[in-house]
């Protein structure tokens, strides 16, 4: 049986409406899922993330292990009692983590300062075939991970969503190398699911990760062999590419496997949040999304707003906005738009690095986003999904949409 209820779909698209069931409820899909790396929606508390209308949060496995650690995690009653949140809660697997530290992050690739084998997380010390050992940038300690250390600890850690541990393979590697690791990718799958299968807790919904980089074949074959053993549902991570036209190309190649039987697993894209990401891949047959993006700018002083030409990002830092009285957006519902609060307010918070400011600003930024995911759903649901699709696009305002 599927954990997602298809309710409605575009015909126009991929696009689909519907309600993805967990052991700890439910969550409307189209959905944007917040970060709760370190088990906290940084500077909120659980009930202002729910009020903005968020079903889920993920929880960052890696940075849980470390610190403080998943088997404390689990003498709390689990994340969710641990962190007062009683809705669902995705974990992702720490692949991406691990790998970052000896393959730096897409971004400072494309920039040409990748870190070769060490960056601020820490130093990859191998990647073998049992798994990736590492030192820890917490103590400098020795660390394991691998298939069944990743599936243990989010068992300890209880979430809703687990996702297998994956090699997030780089950008700027050669097709070789993106093969070898895409198929260790599938033996690690088989690990996981093997692990869980004798020691999880059947509840817990397993998804599989999709990787082939940015070729085609490997792609679509990948996202096959995934969807071929059996997991509940699938990711997509790994290099998606240099550019939001290539990131498209690759989610199509994903989700146009994703048809037939495999049609009703829902379909998880990794650290993509930007609005018009969001809104194309909803189009491509995404039902959710996470991505640090709304938070991290919230705490820099930059707001999301209307305006397409600046990647719907204003930054409230600059010094123009000194004697600015007007709302950080006009009829946004947020806390910090409700009450008022003047731009010339903000940036004064911001520019002293005072946390109501980076509070102010998450709870807002959340709330757009919230908005847009709202509204492209309810567009599926009442059949105008390309109507507000547009409009979105365009930067008309949420919750305004024809
Ligand atoms: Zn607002």
């Amino acid at each position: 049986m599927s954990s997602l209820d298809i309710l409605a779909r575009d015909p126009g698209s991929r696009g689909r409406a519907g309600l993805l069931t967990t052991a700890h409820g439910k969550v409307r899909t189209p959905a944007f899922v917040p970060l709760a790396t370190k088990a906290t929606v940084k500077g909120l508390l659980s009930h202002e993330v729910a009020e903005l209308g968020y079903d889920m949060v993920l929880g960052n496995t890696f940075h849980l292990f470390l610190d403080p650690g998943d088997e404390r995690i689990a003498g709390f009653g689990g994340l969710h009692d641990f962190m007062g949140w009683q809705q669902p809660i995705i974990t992702d697997s720490g692949g991406f983590q691990v790998f970052s530290m000896g393959h730096g992050t897409v971004a400072s690739e494309i920039k040409g300062t990748s870190a070769q084998g060490t960056n601020r997380l820490g130093k990859i010390y191998a990647i073998e075939e049992r798994g990736v050992r590492f030192r820890s940038y917490l103590d400098g300690s020795e660390k394991f991970l691998g298939p069944e250390e990743s599936m243990r600890i989010q068992a300890n850690l209880g979430s809703d969503i687990a996702l297998v541990f994956d090699e997030c393979t780089p950008f700027h590697v050669e097709r070789g190398y993106t093969e070898a690791s895409t198929e260790r990718t599938h033996r690690w799958l088989e690990r996981c699911l093997a692990w869980h299968g004798e020691h999880g807790d059947p509840a817990q919904l397993i998804y599989g990760i999709s990787q082939g980089g940015v070729y085609e074949d490997l792609r679509k074959q990948s996202t096959e062999v995934i969807a071929a053993s059996g997991t509940p549902g699938i990711a997509i991570g790994g290099s998606l590419g240099a550019e939001k036209a290539q990131m498209y190309e690759v989610v199509d190649w994903a989700t146009s496997v994703l048809g037939g039987e495999h049609e009703t697993k829902p379909r998880h894209l990794l650290g993509i949040g930007e609005i018009d990401d969001l809104v194309r891949g909803v189009e491509l047959g995404i039902d959710t999304f996470d991505c640090a993006m709304p938070t991290r700018l919230g705490r820099h002083g930059v707001a999301l707003v209307c305006d397409p030409e600046k990647r719907w990002r204003v930054d409230l830092t600059a010094g123009r906005f000194k004697d600015d009285h007007a709302p950080i957006m006009e009829g946004c519902p947020c806390p910090a738009c409700a009450l008022g609060l003047s731009r010339g307010y903000i940036r004064y918070l911001a520019h002293a690095r005072e946390l109501t400011g980076m509070r102010l600003l998450t709870l807002h930024n959340l709330a757009f986003v919230q908005r847009v995911m709202a509204d492209l759903r309810a567009a599926i649901l009442a059949g105008t999904l390309p109507e507000t699709a547009r409009h979105l696009r365009a930067g008309g305002a949420p919750g305004t949409t024809p």
